[in-house]
């Protein structure tokens, strides 16, 4: 199988607790609800585009434990193929331990251990695989320079490149914009990196054009119940692309979501506009919204009207 999306990225073991209130400092509480899921942004970017249909690959590293196996087993039963995901006995798999209580406030500890041993040599192991590929997706949740590395190498091959750059960090690699086809972040994201403060479509306009100066071709900011706007190097009036709002049960991971179904329809419905694609992929993120966990409220093809394919 030739994965059309490649997502290169990380993978984290999220450890939750539900608990009355958050502990103090050197306090030992009773929580009333304790869950593993599957995280990690590229994971997550990578088992949406897999439900929809796409065929991916997933290239990243997990520890040679319990929970790497668990994760590599969650990457087959989602069909993504883990013909590049590692394992190394240097570092633990990606874990965030997550306590959440009941009013929904949280305080998270991310180890990201062995997602920060993906290395260039991981990268020329999956080489034929990725200029083979037809979309790139890559975070900064793995080291930066890997990510910009894996970004590059798409670019080289013609394969398009879709850089979500987050967690945020001020100073960003001015090549992370060149090298990405579509820049698409999140309203605080894009004020980090431009310095002007998100809170509407027009500020995202605003913040989009700056973005778009560095260089990208096409640059997306998702407003999360507001949608998204997008703007492009060749269409710079930024356009509102709005959605159908919803009453939101667990946003968390409604943005990877929404990356990875437009990582699905770049890759298998390339005749679609872009504006076609923004549409649905905001559609995708709101179902995800609607029900509890990260990946576990992710839609499957199944799941969605068939209008969406
Ligand atoms: P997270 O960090 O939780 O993954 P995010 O901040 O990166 O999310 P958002 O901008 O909040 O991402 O949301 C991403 C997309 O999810 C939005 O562009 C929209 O399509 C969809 N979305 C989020 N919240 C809602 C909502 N309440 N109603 C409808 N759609 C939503």
């Amino acid at each position: 199988m030739t994965p059309k999306v490649i997502v290169v990225g990380s993978c984290m073991t999220d450890l939750v607790s539900v608990t009355p209130r958050l502990p103090k400092a050197g306090e030992t509480i009773h929580g009333s609800k304790f869950f593993i899921g599957f995280g990690g942004k590229g994971a997550n970017q990578c088992i949406q585009a897999a439900r929809l249909g796409a065929k991916t690959a997933m290239v990243c590293k997990v520890g040679k434990d319990s929970f790497g196996n668990d994760y590599i087993g969650n990457f087959a039963k989602n069909l993504v193929s883990t013909d590049f995901v590692g394992q190394t006995t240097e570092a633990a798999t990606g874990a965030a331990s997550i306590t959440v209580n009941t009013e929904g406030q949280n305080a998270i500890v991310i180890v990201a251990g062995a997602n920060l041993l993906l290395d260039s040599e991981d990268l020329k192991r999956a080489s034929a695989a990725i200029s083979k590929a037809k979309v790139m997706v890559c975070q900064l949740e793995i080291r930066p320079e890997i990510s910009l590395e894996a970004l590059k190498m798409a670019h080289s091959s013609g394969v398009k490149t879709i850089f979500n750059p987050a967690p945020a960090i001020p100073h960003l690699d001015p090549e992370f914009f060149t090298h990405s086809d579509i820049f698409c972040c999140n309203e605080s994201e894009a004020e980090i990196l431009t310095a002007v403060p998100v809170n509407s479509p027009e500020d995202a306009g605003i913040a989009g054009a700056l973005l778009l100066e560095k260089g990208c071709k096409l640059v997306i900011i998702t407003l999360g119940g507001e949608g998204c706007v997008i703007l492009s190097q060749s269409d710079p009036t930024p356009r509102h692309i709005p959605t159908n709002k919803v009453k939101a049960v667990d946003s968390t991971g409604a943005g990877d979501s929404f990356v990875g179904a437009l990582a699905f329809y770049m890759a298998h419905y390339p005749h679609l506009c872009v504006e076609d694609m923004v549409k649905r992929s905001n559609y995708i993120a709101s179902v995800s919204v609607q029900t509890a966990g990260t990946q576990t409220s992710y839609p499957r093809r199944a799941d969605l009207p068939q209008g969406m394919f």
